[in-house]
């Protein structure tokens, strides 16, 4: 048996990254092949069938499809899970919205956020917002995964996999794409990003976060955010980074005026090295940092990004 692997598809493109890292994991468990979906998803397949470890690509065209909408998509992989021993995809908020879909469909449960392959039924997830491992085996015939792509690294590019159309599904017409309102930046994307600069409570202001902003666009880096800096209105919800924001493991991440709450910690500390700068010597923040300054940012910051 085979592992079906759901492919991140936006406009026609893969998210090559979050792929790549599940396909890691994926490979753990069998042979495996990649659902690409959308209203154009050649492109996306083809990438897809570049990455090493992937036996076969399937590419699903369908305007049905196109718009992200969880239903069509959980009925195309229900319509092909059959064949499969797993069905997996990276825990991306796509993902989250589909699979325990398909789960439901096929009366399985949903193993979530799978940050380790033990053997093909059991495998490890963070629970208590990453302060345990819970090893779980399930029994199911289908097991349903999303995979924590942080745990995982990203299998190297250099195949050409064949690919071939995947039979189609009927839409079940649950729901219906209205409209898109998307956030454009120019910086990088924070889930994917190799430098992340985030700015918590202490930053004080929506104003002081320029200074977050600055650094990070010395560093090419996104730019992340606490939960009570996002609760304050200091940054956009979707910066927020952490147990009920994203979690990042990028090669460097920046924490300014951030305590270092354990539900912070859950979204970061996979990060591989970690700098913190905060006035309090105390601040739990620097039990994780690699390097820590205990300063007022408000002259460390600036000071740094000028420096670089
Ligand atoms: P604080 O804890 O207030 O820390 C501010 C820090 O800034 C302090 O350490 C202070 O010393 C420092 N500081 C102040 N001024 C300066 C200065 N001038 N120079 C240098 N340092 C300074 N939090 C998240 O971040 N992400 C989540 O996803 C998340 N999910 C949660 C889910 C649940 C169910 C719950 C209960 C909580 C969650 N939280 C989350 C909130 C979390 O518990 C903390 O409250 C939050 O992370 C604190 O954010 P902070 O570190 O920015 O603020």
């Amino acid at each position: 048996m085979a592992v079906l692997l759901i492919g991140e598809v936006t406009d026609g493109q893969l998210g090559l990254d979050s792929t790549a890292k599940a396909v890691t994991a994926a490979a753990k468990l069998g042979e495996v092949h990649v659902l690409c979906a959308g209203a154009s998803a050649r492109g996306a397949a083809e990438q897809a069938a570049q990455i090493q470890g992937v036996s076969k690509v399937l590419v699903a065209e369908d305007p049905a499809l196109g718009h992200r909408l969880a239903e069509p998509t959980a009925a195309l992989v229900v319509s092909l899970a059959s064949g499969y021993s797993h069905v997996v995809a990276p825990a991306t908020t796509d993902a989250k919205n589909v699979l325990p879909r398909v789960a439901a469909l096929l009366d399985v449960m949903v193993i979530s956020d799978v940050s380790g392959v033990v053997d093909a039924d059991t495998f490890e997830r963070p629970i208590y917002a990453g302060n345990a491992i819970q090893t779980v085996t399930s029994s199911d015939a289908i097991k349903v995964a999303t995979i924590r792509t942080a745990g995982f690294d990203a299998a190297p590019l250099g195949n050409a996999a064949p690919i071939e159309a995947a039979p189609g599904a009927t839409d079940p017409g649950l729901s219906q794409w209205i409209e898109d309102r998307t956030a454009h930046s120019g910086r990088p994307e924070l889930t994917s990003a190799p430098v992340v600069v985030s700015g918590g409570r202490g930053i004080g202001s929506k104003e002081g976060f320029e200074i977050v902003e600055k650094l990070a666009d010395k560093l090419g880096a996104a730019v992340g955010a606490s939960r009570a800096a996002v609760d304050a209105g200091y940054a956009p919800n979707d910066w927020q980074v952490g147990q009920t924001g994203k979690v990042v493991a990028p090669n460097l991440y920046v924490a300014l005026g951030i305590s270092g709450a354990i539900q912070h910690l859950a979204g970061m500390k996979d990060s591989k090295f970690i700098v913190a700068i905060n006035k309090d010597a105390e601040a739990p923040i620097f039990q994780v940092a690699d390097f820590g300054l205990v300063a007022d940012l408000f002259t460390a910051v600036p000071e740094l990004t000028e420096k670089l």
